[in-house]
């Protein structure tokens, strides 16, 4: 499925910004002072690019602080032009939507738990018809690819062209380590889809703790993403929300100045040609494992048919399950996480399947057994 989205970089609208576009400031407006003392100490310490602030926020339970509402669009507007930096908030409705234009806000985000209702980002894109705004979309809380490229293409076919992506992690059941564990698959997929998408990290997000910020950057980094979204408050602490995961923006300028930025090419011929040479193994092994997997599916259809003859069922539970003990034993010897074999084997096991199926009704065209359609 091709992504066809006809869009300009957001680091070239703020003016030739080079990686990495950084998007700071509070989780919340609480106060004009509040927001003003930490835009300051940000340009103060920082090269920020775009400064954030929640003005009406999507909490999980009520009675907690759910935003300063209308009355921080001129504080944000405020703040952002004592430092000479573009605003950004989130929006959420078309409301909001109209109330940030009104404002002359710069930029607009949406929300996690916005992007996962397509009825919501459709109001939304309904209500930005007609004027090119920038707009970041987070991901939706569960890891669900085409959601998110939905959401992005509501925005775009409202005539949008500067998009970007954010990368805030997913909402699991039994968060351990993160608050919103992250599944780096997924913008890398993103990525491939839509190469000039820029896709930024929200490492406050996904980790929910200072101490995550640096190895979260230092990994987006490393995946070659655009930019950081990162919480900053002049007194972390006493913040209204989020305050575990916001730093001042003086730790944030030694988290950034602790990153590794690496190229995506190095200037050593002697790199490169190393690089070469071990890319024509792998080229190799691939073309060999993709030759013995389909060696592999014509014996599955082999067995397909004298199952058919002998009117056996397709699913076999106790050979699957004695395929999954065995290959899992196996991995484990050869250093392969289990993670890792069992979603190849879940793949195999899945094509296999289809093929099967395939023969055993190729009489009668019946649904395959497991469907993938969308819904
Ligand atoms: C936020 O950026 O403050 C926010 C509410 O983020 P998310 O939508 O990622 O939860
Ligand atoms: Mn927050």
């Amino acid at each position: 499925m091709k992504v066809e989205l006809n869009i300009q970089s957001i680091r070239n609208w703020i003016g030739e910004v080079d990686k990495p576009l950084i998007i700071s400031g509070p989780c919340s407006a609480e106060t004009e002072e509040q927001l003003v003392t930490t835009a300051q100490q940000l340009v103060t310490h920082n090269n920020v690019h775009l400064l954030r602030a929640g003005l009406w926020k999507p909490r999980t339970r009520p009675n907690s602080f759910e935003g300063i509402g209308d009355i921080g669009l001129t504080w944000l507007k405020t703040a952002g032009e004592e430092i000479g930096v573009p605003v950004v908030t989130e929006v959420a409705n078309a409301q909001h939507v109209e109330k940030c234009l009104k404002a002359g806000i710069d930029a607009l985000w949406i929300g996690a738990r916005t992007t996962v209702n397509p009825f919501s980002v459709q109001e939304i894109a309904d209500a930005l018809k007609g004027v090119d705004i920038p707009v970041f979309v987070k991901n939706p809380v569960n890891p669900d690819l085409q959601l998110w490229i939905g959401a992005l293409e509501r925005i775009h076919q409202a005539g949008i062209t500067k998009l970007a992506a954010i990368h805030r992690g997913f909402s699991s059941y039994n968060p351990a380590r993160y608050r919103n564990p992250p599944n780096w698959g997924i913008p890398v997929e993103l990525k491939t889809l839509c190469p000039e998408l820029d896709i930024i990290c929200d490492p406050s997000h996904i980790g929910g703790r200072r101490d995550l910020l640096l190895p979260l950057a230092q990994k987006a980094f490393d995946l070659d993403m655009d930019g950081l979204m990162i919480e900053t408050h002049m007194t972390p602490d006493a913040a209204l929300s989020d305050a575990q995961q916001q730093v001042t923006p003086e730790e944030l300028a030694s988290i950034l100045r602790q990153i590794t930025f690496r190229t995506q090419q190095s200037p050593s011929p002697e790199f490169e040609n190393n690089l070469e040479e071990l890319r024509t193994i792998i080229d190799l092994i691939d073309k060999d494992l993709l030759e013995k997997l389909a060696e592999r599916m014509k014996v599955v259809e082999k067995i397909g048919e004298y199952k058919r003859l002998n009117g056996v069922t397709v699913l076999q539970i106790e050979r699957w399950k004695e395929i999954i003990r065995t290959r899992l034993l196996r991995g484990n010897s050869l250093q392969l996480t289990e993670d890792f074999v069992m979603e190849l084997l879940r793949q195999i096991h899945k094509e296999s399947i289809t093929r099967q199926d395939h023969i055993m009704n190729q009489d009668n065209t019946t649904q395959p057994l497991i469907r993938t359609d969308e819904t």
